[in-house]
């Protein structure tokens, strides 16, 4: 396989981050001089010490952002009476434009229950069915954060996707179904591998745009990429020595690629963004 001598441009989730960032803060201050100022509330259920870190940095965000924030932690004894009570009341809270169940729940608590318990007008994840199925049809709804953040960062390096075979390495409803339906909306051909994909590399070599969403070091390696190709790593796992990796060999494939995203530093910090985007959206649609 050729390679290129030149190594990829790097994808910077945190550069792009700060820019969209910068624009939400002047967008929250055109609506607090309305007096409307934006409220995302978090619910965090038990002490996963993961989850506990993801909702931390999402309210440090809406604070940075000049949002109003609410961060209300239970004991994972809580009952799921109690959290679909609890989404009932900020449901009908003015004053709170998006609300937001960090996953997991504990196992008595039923996620699905949960997420569709949430109004499809706050629901700033995206999770809920009504959004899925907006994303689907193409109409006005929450698109789920982190693949909205792959797409901006497509959109930073001015790629057009039409024309172009997009392959998405996974198909959660999280990340790869609603990557792939965005994909496909800005006229790429897309095609979705799964754990039952027969030959991964197959696929990956005639793809122009990759998105590894898997959850596996090492699932895309310099031998399945085509030159040129332009890869997003949404993986999130540990070395053997517990630093934090994604899901694509990085020092192989960006001796191919033409740009290809960080872990860490890429996908991540555009997944907050597009959370605090998600909430700003929220309270002007509602202003409106
Ligand atoms: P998930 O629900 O576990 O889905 C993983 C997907 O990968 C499944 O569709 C699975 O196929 C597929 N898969 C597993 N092994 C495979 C293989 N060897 N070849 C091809 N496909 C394979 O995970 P997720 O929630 O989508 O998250 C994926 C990764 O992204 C995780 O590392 C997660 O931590 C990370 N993540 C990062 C962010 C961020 O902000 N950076 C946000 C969300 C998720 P089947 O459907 O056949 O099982």
């Amino acid at each position: 396989m050729t390679t290129n001598t030149q190594s990829a441009h790097i994808i910077d989730g945190v550069a792009l981050s700060q820019k969209l960032r910068a624009d939400v803060t002047t967008r929250v201050q055109a609506l607090k001089a309305r007096g409307i100022t934006p409220g995302l509330a978090v619910i965090l259920v038990g002490d996963n010490p993961a989850s506990q870190v993801y909702v931390r940095n999402k309210v440090k965000g809406c604070e940075d952002c000049g949002f109003y924030s609410v961060m209300e932690k239970y004991d994972a004894s809580m009952t799921e009476a109690e959290l679909l009570a609890r989404i009932a009341a900020l449901n009908a809270d003015p004053a709170i434009h998006g609300i937001l169940v960090q996953l997991p729940v504990p196992k008595h608590i039923d996620a699905t229950k949960v997420i569709e318990a949430i109004s499809p007008l706050k629901d700033v994840d995206g999770f809920h069915v009504a959004s899925a199925g907006a994303l689907m049809t193409g109409m006005p709804g929450f698109w789920p954060c982190t693949p909205y953040g792959c797409m901006k960062m497509l959109e930073s390096i001015n790629y057009d996707l039409r024309g172009k075979h997009a392959v998405v390495i996974g198909r959660s409803n999280i990340v790869g179904k609603p990557m792939a339906l965005m994909l496909l909306q800005k006229n790429a051909t897309v095609t979705i591998c799964h754990s039952a994909t027969p030959d991964l590399k197959t696929f990956t070599l005639m793809a122009d745009v990759i998105v590894a969403a898997v959850g596996k070091r090492n699932v895309l390696t310099l031998d399945m990429v085509k030159p040129g190709a332009v890869v997003l790593d949404v993986g999130m796992n540990r070395t053997p020595e517990g630093k934090l990796c994604g899901d694509v060999d990085f020092a192989g494939v960006r001796q191919v690629a033409s740009a290809i995203s960080p872990v860490p530093g890429g996908v991540g910090p555009m997944t907050i963004t597009m959370l605090l985007v998600n909430t700003l959206e929220a309270a002007e649609r509602a202003a409106n």
